[in-house]
């Protein structure tokens, strides 16, 4: 009683904003308000088979299904929550949008069949500079939502130079391998693996990512990303 009394006079001087829209938020929201959460635009690509980001890898890496939470458009809402995520510290928001995620793609037969949650990983000098991997938390909200597990540490970065963008598809498969590392194959043997990523522009990190994970024997990969800016 006296915490709950606490809480809502703390909040009268430091009201709690959404991460969206900068507005405060009510009693009972968290992080995102309500109306953010019905309006922010969702993409449903989960329940969409052959949609535009599986159309984006085919040719490239055989990936089963590929979606993503939001569309991705500059000055957006969502432009503005992963700029929190990621520059601003607010990890809270990674675990809110996994959390809503994780919901959504349990009305997917196709994700309900994952095994196991892999984030796209930061080479570790970069870790340690922000502190945190904003797709960890990403990954935290959806396994809570999801009742799957999520495996922090089954990819590693070895590289700490960023991008492919520019590589031609031989240079990109020449890199296989010498970008990512899987730290123990057996682990992930015979599974279904749901690489996480926060925003799919190109795709070749993602892509990189899948190739390793399917030199397991035996695996297949799926993709899920907070938003998407394919085509
Ligand atoms: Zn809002």
């Amino acid at each position: 009683m006296l915490k709950e009394y606490l809480a809502d006079f703390t909040s009268l001087i430091y009201p709690q904003l959404c991460a969206s829209c900068g507005l405060g938020l009510y009693k009972g929201e968290e992080v995102i308000c309500t109306f953010c959460h019905h309006y922010l635009p969702k993409t449903y690509y989960h329940l969409e088979r052959n949609n535009a980001i599986e159309k984006h890898f085919w040719g490239r890496v055989n990936i089963e299904r590929a979606a993503s939470c939001y569309f991705f458009q500059r000055g957006s809402r969502v432009q503005h929550l992963i700029h929190q995520l990621k520059y601003k510290g607010k990890t809270e928001v990674g675990v809110a949008i996994g959390k809503i995620y994780g919901n959504d793609l349990n009305h997917s037969v196709d994700y309900c069949t994952v095994d196991v949650i892999v984030p796209v990983p930061l080479h570790k000098s970069k870790e340690m500079k922000r502190g945190y991997n904003q797709v960890d938390l990403f990954c935290e909200g959806m396994a809570e939502t999801m009742n799957k597990p999520w495996s922090k540490h089954a990819l590693e970065r070895l590289k700490a130079t960023e991008t492919q963008t520019h590589k031609t598809r031989f240079e990109r498969w020449e890199n296989v391998g010498t970008v990512f590392h899987i730290t123990n194959p057996d682990s992930l043997k015979g599974k279904h693996v749901m690489l996480a990523d926060d925003v799919i522009t190109t795709g070749s990190t993602l892509e990189a990512c899948a190739q390793a994970i399917l030199a397991v024997s035996d695996t297949r990969v799926s993709v899920a990303t907070i938003a998407c800016a394919v085509m």
